[in-house]
């Protein structure tokens, strides 16, 4: 007999609003989990996500149907909870413990899984809030306990961004060189991810910070983060500003936007030697004359969340030293067509958190 319901917000069509629906819930087997969702961070990719695939530039779109998503989808990835419920054979997790779950699950025995990148899984993706329901829901089943990491006495609404926000921050920030008080390291874009990787930057390294997007309120948040300068990139000759303000001296650009002028400003910005990562994903594609490559020794990397190691890294980061908090914006999830569309309009500076 089902003992619970699970209440989930979910799309039925690709591009469809989210409706309430109710799902028996069967008890958990095995290293199953059930957690009771307290907060869950909004991400843009939720918004390609529920348009059902990302624009692969010249028009092509990818299909999250064609790579094996099925309708009805529950998004929601950035989930913190409370432990309710756990299979016969769990042993490192209790009833009640305070956690949040990595959410990029693969097939866990894979030589990428097994070197600690399931998100990179080279067989099956098991992510939560895609293929399998996540956390715009009362109820999450997470499929191990491995998944989950304790939280402690940190703000479960803050540690909630750090599955996807903290982790894509903190896993492009850990594939630049390291720098020096000399260097400055380029912010472009500072929605939730870039707001989230200028706080974890200036918090770790010396290198100075420039944070680069057009919303004059998240270039204030970002100065308030940490960053020792900030631009608009729309501005008349907003390249050679830049440049010239950080002394040439760009060492690392991360490109949080992910679109044809952000990517191309970044490659632009960094000095010789200079170290490009490409985080987001708005889409489209860039061009690039070959020659800067050897002749700038550019280098041009991208970056796709992290591993579950790196998550259980950034917790202990966090439960360390205090980071400055990315602003969060607290909202029940009864409202989350509201901020999606919020988010889709650009009107959210940090992170939308739901709470049910
Ligand atoms: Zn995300
Ligand atoms: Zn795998």
């Amino acid at each position: 007999m089902n003992h619970r319901c699970v209440h989930r917000w979910s799309f039925s069509s690709w591009g469809g609003p989210l409706d309430l629906q109710e799902t028996p819930l069967e008890p958990p087997s095995g290293r199953e989990v059930t957690l009771r969702v307290t907060d869950c961070g909004i991400c843009h990719s939720d918004l390609h996500i529920q348009a059902g695939g990302f624009d692969m530039g010249g028009g092509k779109l990818s299909s999250l149907e064609r790579a094996g998503t099925r309708l009805p989808v529950t998004m929601g990835h950035e989930i913190g909870g409370e432990v309710v419920e756990i299979g016969p054979e769990v042993t490192g997790v209790s009833v009640g413990d305070r956690v949040i779950a990595y959410p990029w699950l693969g097939c866990g025995e894979c030589a990428v899984c097994a070197r600690g990148d399931e998100q990179l899984c080279t067989k099956v993706a098991r992510n939560l809030g895609i293929q399998l329901p996540g956390g715009y829901a009362d109820l999450v089943r997470v499929p191990h306990e491995r998944y989950l990491v304790p939280i402690g006495k940190l703000d479960p609404a803050h540690a909630a961004t750090f599955a996807c926000a903290g982790i894509t921050a903190w896993g492009a920030i850990r594939k630049l060189s390291p720098a020096t008080a000399e260097d400055w390291i380029a912010m472009v874009g500072c929605g939730g991810v870039g707001m989230t990787a200028v706080a974890l930057l200036s918090a770790t390294s010396p290198a100075k910070i420039v944070a680069i997007d057009p919303d004059p309120a998240k270039r204030e948040a970002a100065l308030a983060n940490g960053a020792s300068a900030a631009f608009d990139p729309t501005a008349p000759d907003a390249l050679k500003t830049i440049a010239r303000a950080c002394a040439q001296n760009i060492a690392g650009a991360l490109d949080f936007v992910g679109a044809e002028s952000s990517a191309s400003l970044a490659a632009n910005l960094v000095r010789r030697s200079g170290e490009v990562v490409i985080v987001g994903l708005f889409g489209g594609e860039f061009r690039i004359p070959l020659p800067m490559f050897p002749l700038k020794s550019l280098t041009i990397r991208g970056s796709y969340v992290a591993g579950l190691h790196d998550l259980r890294e950034l917790v202990a980061l966090a439960q360390k030293i205090d980071l400055p908090k990315i602003p969060l914006d607290r909202r029940p999830l009864a409202t989350v067509n509201q901020a999606l569309a919020d988010l889709a309009a650009g009107k959210v500076v940090g992170r939308v958190v739901l709470q049910p």
